[in-house]
């Protein structure tokens, strides 16, 4: 139920209607002035303090002078917010609207929609998204139990609990008709059966986000158990919880564009495989709404598309039995329109290597997308060598799949008294903008260090409660759990490691050697003390064990006081986490961990990291912006690669971090530690914040999808048409292009710096000159003849006889040693995105060669 609030007070029910007030911290003192005792019961969730409050306090404040001032000041900046331009306003020709499809969102604790980093960045993605006014409409699933809820039970095992969600008790509007009548979407699964979803929407600042919900009266009871749980149940299960999310979410954009007037999404952003299935329902649109052939639709739809990959764990790739998909798209399946054959040709794994009875999400997400990216560099050269198979015939550097390195949303994740500071020597905007983190250098040492203390002090207390709750929740009672008052101390060296617990995180690492822990924890000078939390897969025992492990540790009387894993890592313990960490402890199996962000929330904190070199901090780590863990990665044994890594962490963590942490000057402050704290705020302020991120994805994706999307279908499809038949066209004729001779000319002993002359004979099997590029591949010789980041320089038609072109160019032979050199020819067309988009490529059948010896 909701509360009908007396007029003056009405606007704290818009304040609560939009989820801004979670990253504006003028609105959430707003709240808590309604009622401080509630507003801590709710844990910070507006909507659920406006339905407890009382009806005589809200008469008093209705009368209160300086609340109303407040609150009209907090709805004044609400509404300036969402309507003044904003950086994306300031952009020619960017798209006019952008769909982001995700299967998880971490927007707030209060929404539990969400289970780890994925969901989180997702979030964050949104929040930035409307801070810079990109034009974004999120598109997901609302689970009704959410993700669980963890606790521990006496021996220290995990124990789930899923809270149900009212939509109606949230801060959700549900989409309707001008009728009034709830949209509804339509989705057709064997059997027969049609599931109806409904359609809610939070309000991200400026960014709506759709969520589509199965569990209502109008569905049979089956089908409402669709959207039931993020990521539970059976493969079935999975499959339809897919299906809903790409093509019903493509069905619910359309809806609300349709109601609301909003324009039509120029780009679809499919953030990681889950999202997929948006790709067939956009071709089915354009098959039966455009009179498109399948194949002209696909190309219609990818040149719109962007795929967003997110993990180099195999096991983290979603794939399903080829039958199960076949039975859902056979007949008068979910799609019908589109023939199935073609469907299950999108996922199939046909390479060395693949699985041909399984059906890969990420690579129907490859082939629907014109665009991939990795989320960091390393990712993306990871992702470009797991995904090689799909463009064979092509170097590695060459995969069209590119990265954009994730970023964390400030507002979200920075403390006030963080902010604040750094608000000291530049401005807001800029600092936002990433601009300015420079003059952050001259902030005082001593406010940097009370700054630090007073999150450090605040997490413990924090910790304390949790910790309080968790042992009564296990059975203790309060004369058993003195000790807690003096759990953890605001003063001693604090290291936060949370994180989901697949093994690749690998959470007990620092259990290897159990005593040297200990003595670390307990040190008499400079001991250290841990903060630990995380979640398990409900269905994963191993991590439930690693978790009960620590849990064992961490209940010795002996260590307890240094030690503490806190049950139910959500947004709120991360933030409080985040900020209050000295140092965030990392420490995955390289080169697994994608991206990664909790160490960037850290940096923004003050806090300074301790990671090994994975993912963004593969990048960023500079030598003297935290600690870099060496990694054993070429050691194939795990456990000597674990004992090594561990010993490698416990080394750093005494011999560097904590005598740093503990060296005082005459004012008993840290000047070398805040001199650390001070290069990482000024180099990685600008880097890690989501306003870049988002930005590179507007730059270097979306503007160019939305770029692709208009040449090939703007009123008239005669360009996707004509695109579709020149591809149809190369690809029937590929067999007959052949290299028949290749010659090199103009060097003899040759020497660095000279040119040589290349000729090819080329048969283009009926292509012309124009649908190829014909390129001399050169470069040093590597181990096993391979040619090292060749260069390719284009060569051109110079003659033709009968049958065959002539083309010719020059190499310049810049770099010394072994030299070798061939020559390639790939299709060639203004609207492909690379040589590779194709997959095709003709090498001479002679290995063509290699230049006498050394260059000198
Ligand atoms: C930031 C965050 C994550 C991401 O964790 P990484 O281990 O850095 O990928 C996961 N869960 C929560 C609650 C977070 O706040």
């Amino acid at each position: 139920m909701r509360t009908v609030l007396p007029e003056p007070l009405a606007p704290l029910g818009e304040l609560a209607a939009n989820l801004r007030w979670v990253w504006d911290a003028q609105t959430r003192a707003v709240f808590a002035a309604v009622d401080e005792r509630i507003w801590e019961a709710v844990d910070g969730d507006p909507v659920r303090l406006l339905g407890e409050v009382s009806v005589e306090r809200l008469n008093d404040l209705r009368d209160d002078a300086a609340f109303l001032r407040r609150l009209g000041d907090a709805a004044e900046s609400l509404r300036t917010y969402l309507t003044q331009p904003r950086w994306y306003q300031s952009l020619e020709g960017a798209p006019a609207g952008i769909a982001y499809f995700s299967a998880e969102y971490g927007i707030t604790s209060a929404l539990p929609q969400y289970s780890g980093g994925l969901g989180i960045l997702a979030g964050d993605h949104l929040k930035t998204a409307s801070d810079l006014g990109v034009p974004v409409i999120g598109v997901g699933l609302l689970y009704r139990h959410g993700y669980f809820s963890q606790s521990l039970s006496r021996e220290g095992w995990q124990l789930e609990r899923y809270p149900t969600m009212d939509p109606g008790g949230s801060p959700m509007s549900q989409l309707r008709e001008a009728d009034g009548s709830p949209v509804r979407v339509e989705l057709r699964l064997p059997g027969d059966r049609t599931l109806v979803a409904h359609v809610w929407k939070a309000q991200v600042g400026r960014v709506p986000l759709l969520l589509l919900d199965a569990g209502h009266e109008g569905n049979d009871p089956a089908l409402r158990d669709v959207t039931d749980r993020l990521y539970g149940g059976t493969t079935d299960h999975r499959l339809r919880q897919e299906l809903l999310l790409g093509v019903g979410g493509v069905r619910a954009v359309r809806a609300y564009c349709r109601i609301t007037g909003a324009p039509e999404p120029e780009v679809f952003h499919m953030n990681e495989g889950h999202a997929g299935f948006l790709g067939l329902e956009r071709i089915r649109e354009f098959v039966t709404e455009r009179g498109l052939s399948f194949e002209e639709a696909l190309e219609a739809a990818r040149a719109g598309t962007v795929f967003t990959t997110h993990t180099p764990v195999p096991a983290g790739i979603d794939r399903f039995p080829r039958g199960l998909v076949l039975s859902h798209f056979t007949g008068d399946g979910t799609v019908p329109d589109i023939p199935v054959e073609r469907i299950m040709a999108l996922g199939t794994e046909d390479y060395p290597g693949g699985d041909p009875e399984l059906f890969n999400m990420a690579v129907m997400g490859m082939r629907l997308a014109q665009r991939v990216n990795g989320v960091s560099l390393l990712h993306g050269a990871v992702s470009r060598r797991m995904f090689h198979g799909l463009w064979p015939g092509f170097d590695l550097d060459e995969v069209p799949i590119t990265s954009v390195t994730n970023g964390v949303h400030a507002a979200t994740w920075v403390a006030d008294e963080a902010m604040e500071l750094a608000q000291r020597t530049a401005d807001p905007r800029e600092l936002a903008q990433s601009r300015g983190w420079e003059q952050v250098r001259e902030v005082s040492e001593k406010d940097l260090w009370d700054m630090r203390r007073t999150l450090r002090q605040r997490l413990v207390l924090e910790a304390r409660r949790r910790l309080r709750a968790s042992w009564k929740q296990r059975g203790a009672t309060d004369a058993e759990l003195g000790w807690i008052d003096d759990a953890l101390d605001p003063d001693v060296l604090t290291i936060g490691f949370a994180r989901r617990v697949p093994s690749y995180k690998r959470l007990t690492l620092m259990l290897r050697d159990r005593d040297r822990l200990k003595a670390m924890l307990l040190h008499p000078e400079r001991p250290i003390q841990l903060v630990i939390a995380g979640k398990a897969h409900p269905a994963d025992e191993g991590g439930k064990r690693l978790i009960q492990e620590i849990v064992r540790f961490s209940d010795d009387p002996e260590v307890r006081h240094r030690i503490v894993f806190l049950p139910d890592y959500d947004m709120a313990l991360a933030r409080v986490l985040v900020q209050g960490a000295d140092v965030w402890l990392n420490n995955p199996l390289r080169p697994l961990e994608a991206c990664g962000t909790s160490g960037m929330k850290v940096a923004l904190n003050g806090g300074l990291n301790l990671s090994i070199l994975d993912g963004w901090w593969d990048e960023w780590f500079d030598g003297s912006n935290g600690w870099a863990i060496p990694s054993a990665d070429g050691i194939d044994d795990p456990d000597r690669r674990d004992a090594l890594e561990a010993s490698a962490l416990y080394d750093l963590v005494g011999e560097q971090v904590a005598e740093l942490f503990y060296d005082r000057d005459g004012g008993n402050l840290p000047s070398r530690w805040l001199e650390m704290v001070k290069h990482t705020l000024a180099s990685l302020g600008p880097k890690v914040l989501a306003t870049r991120m988002l930005r590179d994805y507007v730059s270097e994706l979306y503007g160019p999808a939305a770029e692709s999307a208009r040449r090939l279908t703007g009123p008239d499809t005669a360009p996707v048409r004509e695109l579709a038949a020149w591809k149809q066209r190369v690809v029937d004729a590929w067999p007959g292009v052949r290299i028949e001779h290749v010659e090199v000319a103009g060097v003899d002993a040759p020497q660095v710096g000279e040119r040589a002359e290349v000729h090819a004979s080329v048969r283009l099997g009926g292509l012309s000159t124009d649908d190829v590029s014909v390129e001399a591949v050169f470069g040093r010789v590597g181990e096993g003849d391979g040619l090292v980041k060749p260069a390719r320089v284009a060569l051109e038609p110079v003659r033709t006889d009968d049958s065959a072109v002539t083309f010719a160019g020059e190499m310049t032979l810049d770099r010394a040693g072994a030299f070798g050199y061939t020559v390639r020819v790939v299709p060639r067309h203004e609207l492909l995105s690379g040589p590779a988009e194709l997959g095709l490529v003709a090498y001479p059948e002679e290995p063509a060669g290699m230049l006498n010896g050394n260059l000198r």
